[in-house]
């Protein structure tokens, strides 16, 4: 089947004029490609809304008002809604469900004895707001839309704001549900970053994860290509609002972008590129304000730039682990730390080993923090913490590179060798 998934972010559907960009964009790919535009639409919640949810969840799990963390949902999402509906159209009504539904939920969110599954149970309207609203968007600009809860087919377990795939179930969900429409002459439209447990609990993939649920689609319909539409013009070789001059890639291979998202680039969610590799299908990212230009095509081709990759992570934690008997790291200690990490779902970003002690880098995760502290102790380790550090990722990187990063700085932790260097700073 000829298809293409189109995945829009938070911020090309941050205002009415970029909804109508988007519904522009759509149309344009429907009336090319008529009778049979065969398209898979994956969006995620308006803006910077996931944020807010965040916000209002932390209210009302501690007990604390939620008026004002509430009226910024609801009035963002209404300032939408009148901007691009007429006052008679039924999108009115659907959205006044989902929010008598929200404040249901806020109010009684300790029905929920665990935060992370409440977590997915609230932030998930964010999604379900969005496609909701830009459905009826495609619909008011006449294109034969369906919209469809991807709740019901991206199959997960239970792990809460991280779902792993159930890839069996998934697959045959999505064909069962998307095939028909599809081969109608339909659009397909659904939610990116939410998935199901086999028992109809909400989850999510992980922060931004919305990348994902485009490679999930792409991958069981055996898509053409994956498009990810953003404000940037492709994939560029450092964060433009970092650093001053920035390289955009024509054609990166699977690998090199595999490698720059999981060291922090945020172009793309780390998982995205594995389930396009197994299928060999293209991921395209291209900018949604100048949908002409042909943006970066990921494949199993080389990289067509050899300039450094300049890469950041914000807000990390290094934690300092050493052994309570002067006991040195030796692989048995090594793999009883990575055991705790593993069990407490937390990242390594960074690993360095010394004598008797490790350091690792990791996202500040409250919870699994706290964790892997308890599981370290209990094993007989002491347990440090120091927060707010940053880590720089060079690949392809010269002496220059490193000092310019650096500009004067001592780093924290450096480790390097010919092809990659990492510090905290
Ligand atoms: N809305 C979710 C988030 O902001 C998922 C995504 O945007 O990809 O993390
Ligand atoms: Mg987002």
């Amino acid at each position: 089947m000829e298809l293409k998934i189109f995945k829009f972010g938070g911020a090309s559907v941050e205002s009415p004029a970029r909804v109508r960009n988007v519904v522009q964009l759509v149309a344009t790919h429907f009336q090319t490609n008529s009778p049979n535009p065969k398209l898979v639409i994956v969006v995620s919640a308006m803006g910077k809304m996931t944020n807010a949810f965040e916000v209002l969840l932390e209210a009302c799990w501690h007990n604390k008002p939620t008026q004002e963390a509430w009226q910024h949902i609801y009035q963002y999402h209404q300032g939408q809604a009148e901007a691009l509906f007429t006052s008679s159209e039924g999108i009115h009504s659907q959205l006044a469900h989902y929010y008598r539904e929200i404040q249901a939920l806020a109010a009684d969110i300790h029905q929920y004895q665990v935060y992370d599954q409440a977590y997915d149970a609230l932030v998930s309207y964010g999604e379900l707001l969005s496609t909701t609203m830009l459905a009826a968007a495609l619909q008011q600009a006449g294109l034969p839309v369906v919209w469809m809860d991807a709740r019901q087919l991206i199959r997960t377990d239970h792990t809460w704001r991280e779902g792993k795939v159930i890839w069996d179930t998934t697959q045959a969900q999505i064909c069962a549900a998307l095939t028909p429409p599809l081969t109608e002459g339909h659009l397909v439209l659904t939610q990116g970053f939410l998935g199901g447990t086999p028992d109809g609990h909400t989850t999510t993939l992980g922060r931004e994860g919305s990348d994902f649920t485009g490679a999930i689609l792409a991958h069981c319909l055996d898509a053409q290509s994956l498009t990810i539409w953003k404000d940037v013009p492709g994939v560029l070789n450092a964060d433009p609002k970092r650093v001053a001059h920035t390289t955009l890639y024509e054609r990166l291979s699977y690998r090199e972008s595999a490698e720059m998202s999981t060291y922090g680039a945020s172009v793309i969610h780390p998982k995205t590129i594995k389930p396009l590799v197994e299928k060999q299908i293209p991921l395209f990212v291209r900018s949604f304000i100048n949908p002409e230009a042909a943006g970066t095509r990921i494949a199993e081709e080389p990289s067509d730039k050899q300039v450094p990759n300049i890469i950041f992570k914000d807000n990390q934690v290094v934690i300092h682990i050493q052994s309570d008997s002067f006991a040195l790291m030796n692989s048995k200690l090594l793999s009883t730390i990575l055991q705790a990490c593993e069990e407490a779902n937390l990242a390594v970003n960074f690993i360095q080993t010394f004598a008797t002690q490790l350091a690792i880098a990791t996202n500040p995760h409250q919870s699994r923090l706290e964790q892997v502290q308890v599981l370290l102790q209990k094993a007989g380790f002491t347990v440090k913490c120091t927060t707010g550090l940053q880590l720089i990722t060079l690949q392809r990187y010269n002496d220059d590179t490193l000092s310019t990063i650096l500009a004067g700085r001592k780093p924290y932790l450096l480790q390097r060798s010919e092809a990659l260097c990492q510090l905290l700073v």
